[in-house]
């Protein structure tokens, strides 16, 4: 996707040697229409399927979420909380994940009664780095019964594991941008 590549070189940063800053239009402010053409492109990625929730896990992926489901049918968006909430009523999925940014593992849980076997469920998230969220989200899809679609991810960063670990899972993984390489600092985009 030519507009968020662009983006990316124009905004986008390199910290402690493999982590991508975005934090002035996806991660911390956020740029509303462009997260809408990000929406759009994961509509056209799926055009052929049926979507019935969109999944996705806080924080920063609940904004490209509610940007994309107006493409998608306005369909709910679920995000996987990754506290031990005790505002969830009743039953939950629960899995763990380990974050790429911490380091650390925690729990994280979707109420049962919002994903169940009758759905067909897309993933959305920001980054594809380790693959351990997008895994984390596809194991709440399978403790549900659902049908899990694929997974859309804005930035795939393709010299971490996660991409090919996912797909290697037979998994369908769309990327709008994978980056093959941020060596001191300077960003190169893979082939499409
Ligand atoms: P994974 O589970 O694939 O290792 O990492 C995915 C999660 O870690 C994403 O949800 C994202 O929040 C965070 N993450 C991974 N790599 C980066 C990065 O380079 N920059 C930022 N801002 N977040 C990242």
């Amino acid at each position: 996707m030519e507009l968020l590549k662009e983006r990316i070189l124009r905004d986008g940063y390199v910290k402690d040697g493999d982590v991508l800053k975005v934090d002035s239009f996806l991660n911390h402010q956020i740029d509303v229409p462009l997260l809408c053409e990000i929406g759009a492109e994961f509509r056209r990625r799926f055009a052929e399927e049926t979507v019935t929730k969109l999944l996705t896990i806080e924080a920063s992926g609940i904004g490209i979420a509610v940007a994309a489901a107006p493409h998608f049918g306005n369909v709910p968006v679920l995000f996987a909380k990754k506290s031990k909430s005790r505002n969830l009523d009743g039953e939950r999925y629960t899995t763990q994940v380990k974050s790429f940014t911490k380091g650390q593992v925690y729990d994280v849980q979707v109420a049962k009664k919002y994903l169940t076997p009758q759905d067909r469920v897309l993933i959305l998230d920001d980054f594809l780095a380790n693959g351990m969220a997008l895994l984390g989200l596809a194991d709440l899809v399978r403790q549900a019964g659902a049908a899990l679609v694929g997974c859309g991810i804005v930035i795939e960063k393709g010299f971490q594991p996660g991409g090919a670990l996912v797909r290697g899972k037979g998994i369908r993984v769309e990327s709008l941008a994978v980056i093959d390489s941020v060596s001191q600092g300077r960003i190169q985009f893979a082939e499409d």
